[in-house]
């Protein structure tokens, strides 16, 4: 007999990460076995093993600068796993001109890639084989910001987001906007790649965040859209699935804030490219903007 039950069908561990990473995409994260809670987050990790992380010797404080993080950590909070949304971690400070901003996002990435010294240790990604920080690209003036989870492999070699397949489809998006990807910003949760592409942690994402919060309060975006669970869980501060989250708006640091799906979940499941249609027009009858013609995004 079919089941569409994944502890009753024997899967495969690709097709079970797959089934996990499917869930996880529309903001479910836990499963029930026998009145047993297990997240998606427990079981995946249990799939593969992974390669084992190189770690670095303990560092000696007189050879190895440890970047200080732009906020003292809130250690109650931390150990709580305590999500507070962006817009009441600190008040905003007043706007930047227009024509500082460049300089102004320069100097938040040279705290992340200094010229010299060594580049970001705040968090474990920085010794989970990252290659490149990917800091944010695009107008540092945009009218609207896309927010996505973290960087791949093909960004994580570049140091550019949204660069492989899936930026190939945000792209996509942006186009069928009535926008060109230079007119935008685009930025990530955390800057670094998590192993396995995972999730990131949530030491690792409030870690990181606070340098996109300062990001988002340079750039002013009149809109924000969180792509996918993760952007949306952190910008938000509350977890809820995506389907109660799409098709209103939300606020964050002054920006009205729209979630959709990410980019990689549209990849493995394309039928909802329509919905996630419907959350661009939001966005674009907000900013003014009319498509270009009236298809919906390339796939
Ligand atoms: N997925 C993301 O969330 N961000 C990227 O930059 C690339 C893929």
């Amino acid at each position: 007999m079919s089941t569409n039950n994944i502890y009753e069908k024997k899967l495969d561990a690709q097709s079970l990460r797959a089934w996990l990473e499917y869930y996880r995409d529309i903001g479910v994260s836990s499963f029930y076995r026998n009145g047993q809670p297990d997240s998606v987050f427990d079981v995946l990790p249990a799939l593969e093993t992974p390669a084992p992380i190189a770690h670095p010797a303990p560092p000696q404080p007189s050879t190895f600068p440890i970047t200080p993080s732009p906020q003292e950590p809130d250690i109650a909070r931390a150990s709580a796993n305590q999500l507070i949304s962006f817009t009441q971690l600190v008040p905003q400070p007043a706007p930047i001109p227009p024509a500082a901003r460049p300089a102004a996002l320069a100097a938040i990435r040279g705290e992340l890639i200094p010229h010299s010294g060594a580049a970001c240790t705040r968090c474990a990604l920085a010794y989970a084989g990252r290659h490149k920080i990917v800091f944010g690209d695009g107008n540092p003036n945009a009218e609207l910001m896309f927010v996505g989870e973290g960087p791949g492999a093909d960004e994580d070699e570049q140091g550019i987001p949204f660069v492989g397949r899936a930026g190939q489809l945000l792209n996509n998006m942006i186009s069928a906007m009535g926008l060109s990807r230079e007119e935008v910003y685009i930025a990530n949760i955390v800057k670094c790649r998590p192993p396995s592409n995972r999730v990131p942690e949530f030491s690792e994402a409030t870690t990181c965040s606070p340098f996109l919060l300062r990001q988002i309060d340079v750039v002013r975006p009149k809109v924000i859209v969180a792509l996918g669970a993760t952007a949306a869980t952190y910008l938000l501060g509350r977890k809820a699935a995506l389907s109660l989250l799409r098709g209103t708006w939300h606020e964050c640091r002054g920006a009205k804030l729209a979630v959709t799906y990410h980019p990689a979940f549209l990849l493995r499941d394309p039928r909802q490219k329509k919905e996630t249609w419907k959350d661009l027009q939001m966005v674009m009858s907000e900013l003014g903007l009319t498509p270009p013609n009236s298809a919906a995004p390339k796939t």
